[in-house]
C-alpha cells in the first residue's frame, strides 16, 4: 500500500507477523523522515499496540515447535538465501538507510555489506559443533554437552547500525533454534521493514521471524511482559538497557544489554601521528560520531600535543558535511532532531564548564541536522562532556605526561566499550593490554570497527557482560544440556 505525498508514492510498510504484512488495528502510523531534509518522507510504519506483540509471540512461539527441531544446516541454508537477496538489494537498503538515519551511502554500502556477511557466517554455525565430549569417570558411559534453543527471543534495536546490529541479533537466534520478535527503533523502521522482506521472500516458515514496529516504551514493556518471551536481546542507551535488565530479572528469564560508551583513544610520545590522527578522526567521527565505540576522549602525551593538535584541527577542518546521498559528503547529518539537540547542548556545557572549544560545534544552516565537527580542549576528568556520553560529532582533548597517567585516565570512565593506543612501543602495548577495563582494546587501529567473526561487547556499564558475535553468540542464544549415557 502507499500514499500519495510530495507528489509522490510514500510506502506505508506493515507489521510481519506470521509471514503476513499487517496493518495495525490501531490505525495509527507514523511517518520515518530524512534527517538531511526532514521535509521528505522516506517511509510511514505501524504504531503498534500490546495486542499485535502478543499476536507475534503467539505466532514465533507456535513456529518455534518445528523450526528447533529443523536440522542446523537447514538453518543455516535459509539464512544463505536471505544473505543472497540482501546482497541484491543492498545498494536500495543501503539508500533507504541513508535517507532515514544520515549515515553517508558509502558507509550505507559497507554496513549492508557487512550484514550480508554476518548471514552468511551464521549460515556455516548450522553446520558447527555445538558440544563437547567430556570424559566420563564411569568407563562404560557416555558423557557430552549439547545445546537447546531457548524460544522465543525479543530483539530490540538502536537506530545508528540500523541493518548491521538487527541481523547480528537475529541470524545467530536462528540459527541456533530460536524464533524472533523484532523491534526496531522507530527512525529507522523502514529499513527493518526492507530487511524483513529479505526474510519473507526466503520463505521462512510462517511465524519464525515478526516484526513490530511503534512507541519503544509500548512495545518494549509488552514484549516483556508476554508469557512466551524466553530472552531478551537489546542494544541502545542504558537508561533503556536497565529498565530492560530489571523486567527481564524479574521475569527470570536471559537478557543481553550492550549500551553507551566513552571511548579513549590514546597518542603515545612514540605514536605515529599522522596514523593516530586519521584514526582518531575515522573513530570519532564517522556516522557523524553515532557509534557506541565511537572515539571521544583524547588523551595525548604533553611532548607530541601541540604537534597533533594542529594536525586534528587542520584534517577536522577538511570534513564535508552534507547529506550523505551526495559523493562529496564525508559527514551526514545528526540521525534526528533531539540528536542534533542534544550536541548542540553538550557544546554548551563543555564551554560552560571551562574547556575550551577549539573548533566547529556550529549548527549548519538549512532544513537538515547538521553540525560541524567539535573539537575541545582543557578538558579535565570530572566535566560531563568527559563522562557522558554525546553520541555526536565531538573530540575531547587531554593532555597527560606520563603513560600510568594516560591509562589511568583512559580508564576514569563508567563505560567500558573500547579503547585505543597509538604506539611503536610493545611495553606500553602490553600495558596498556592488561591494564585497560574494556571489552575491546585496540592498538594502531580507532576505536570503531570489530570484525564480525570476533566477540563484540564491553564491561562496567557498557554492557550487561555477555558478548555478541562471532562463536561468542552461541552462549546467548543456547543453554548447554550436560548428557550422561549408560
Ligand atoms: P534507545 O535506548 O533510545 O533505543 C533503543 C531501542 O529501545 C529502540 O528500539 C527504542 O524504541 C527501544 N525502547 C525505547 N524505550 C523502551 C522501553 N521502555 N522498553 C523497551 N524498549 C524501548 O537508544 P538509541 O537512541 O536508539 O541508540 C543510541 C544508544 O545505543 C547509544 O547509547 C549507543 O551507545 C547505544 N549503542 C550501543 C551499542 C553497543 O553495541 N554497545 C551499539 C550501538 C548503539
Amino acid at each position: 500500500m502507499s500514499v500519495t505525498n510530495q507528489e509522490r508514492e510514500v510506502k506505508v510498510y506493515g507489521n510481519y507477523i506470521n509471514g503476513e504484512w499487517v496493518n495495525s488495528a490501531t490505525g495509527q502510523v507514523s511517518e520515518s523522515t530524512n534527517p538531511a531534509k526532514p521535509s521528505e518522507i522516506v517511509g510511514i510504519v505501524q504504531k503498534s499496540s500490546v495486542e499485535e506483540v502478543n499476536e507475534a509471540f503467539t505466532a514465533a512461539n507456535e513456529a518455534h515447535k518445528s523450526w528447533s527441531r529443523l536440522a542446523g544446516p537447514a538453518r543455516g541454508d535459509y539464512l544463505l538465501k536471505v544473505s543472497n537477496i540482501l546482497e541484491e538489494r543492498l545498494d536500495d537498503i543501503a539508500l533507504t538507510m541513508t535517507k532515514e538515519m544520515g549515515k553517508t551511502y558509502v558507509e550505507a554500502k559497507g554496513e549492508a555489506a557487512r550484514g550480508v556477511a554476518i548471514l552468511r557466517y551464521y549460515a556455516g554455525e548450522g553446520m558447527r559443533s555445538t558440544g563437547d565430549i567430556i570424559p566420563s569417570s564411569d568407563s562404560s558411559a557416555l558423557m557430552f554437552t549439547t545445546r537447546a534453543s531457548l524460544g522465543v527471543v525479543g530483539v530490540i534495536t538502536p537506530w545508528n547500525f540500523p541493518i548491521a546490529i538487527p541481523i547480528w541479533k537475529i541470524a545467530p537466534a536462528l540459527v541456533y533454534g530460536n524464533t524472533v520478535v523484532l523491534k526496531p527503533a522507530n527512525e529507522t523502521s523502514v529499513t527493518a521493514a526492507k530487511i524483513i522482506e529479505c526474510f519473507d521472500e526466503a520463505k521462512l516458515p510462517k511465524g519464525v521471524i515478526n516484526l513490530v514496529t511503534g512507541s519503544g516504551a509500548v512495545i518494549g514493556d509488552a514484549m516483556l511482559a508476554n508469557p512466551y518471551i524466553k530472552a531478551v536481546t537489546f542494544t541502545g542507551s542504558n537508561t533503556v538497557g536497565k529498565h530492560i535488565g530489571r523486567q527481564a530479572f524479574e521475569r527470570g528469564i536471559k537478557y543481553q544489554l550492550e549500551m553507551g560508551g566513552k571511548n579513549p583513544v590514546i597518542v603515545a610520545e612514540d605514536a605515529d601521528l599522522d596514523l593516530a590522527v586519521e584514526a582518531t578522526i575515522n573513530g570519532g567521527l564517522k556516522s557523524t560520531g553515532q557509534k557506541c565505540t565511537a572515539t571521544s576522549r583524547v588523551i595525548v602525551h604533553e611532548s607530541v600535543y601541540e604537534e597533533f593538535k594542529q594536525k586534528l584541527m587542520s584534517e577536522t577542518a577538511k570534513i564535508t558535511v552534507g547529506n550523505g546521498e551526495d559523493s562529496s559528503t564525508w559527514m551526514g547529518p545528526c540521525a534526528s532532531a533531539s540528536q542534533l539537540e542534544t550536541v548542540l547542548s553538550y557544546i554548551e556545557i563543555g564551554q560552560q564548564e571551562g574547556a575550551v572549544l577549539l573548533q566547529g560545534g556550529e549548527r549548519v544552516e538549512g532544513e537538515g541536522y547538521f553540525v560541524t565537527p567539535a573539537i575541545f580542549e582543557n578538558v579535565t576528568p570530572d566535566m560531563r562532556i568527559a563522562r557522558e556520553e554525546i553520541f555526536g560529532p565531538v573530540l575531547c582533548l587531554m593532555k597527560v605526561s606520563s603513560m600510568e597517567e594516560a591509562v589511568e585516565l583512559a580508564n576514569d570512565s563508567d563505560f567500558g566499550l573500547s579503547a585505543s593506543i597509538f604506539t611503536t612501543n610493545i611495553q606500553k602495548m602490553l600495558t596498556f593490554i592488561n591494564e585497560m577495563d574494556v571489552g575491546l582494546v585496540r592498538i594502531n587501529a580507532e576505536s570503531a570497527g570489530v570484525e564480525l567473526q570476533a566477540p563484540f561487547g564491553g564491561m562496567k556499564q557498557s554492557s550487561s557482560h555477555s558478548r555478541e558475535q562471532g562463536r561468542a553468540a552461541i552462549e546467548f542464544f543456547t543453554s548447554i544440556k550436560t548428557v550422561f549415557v549408560k
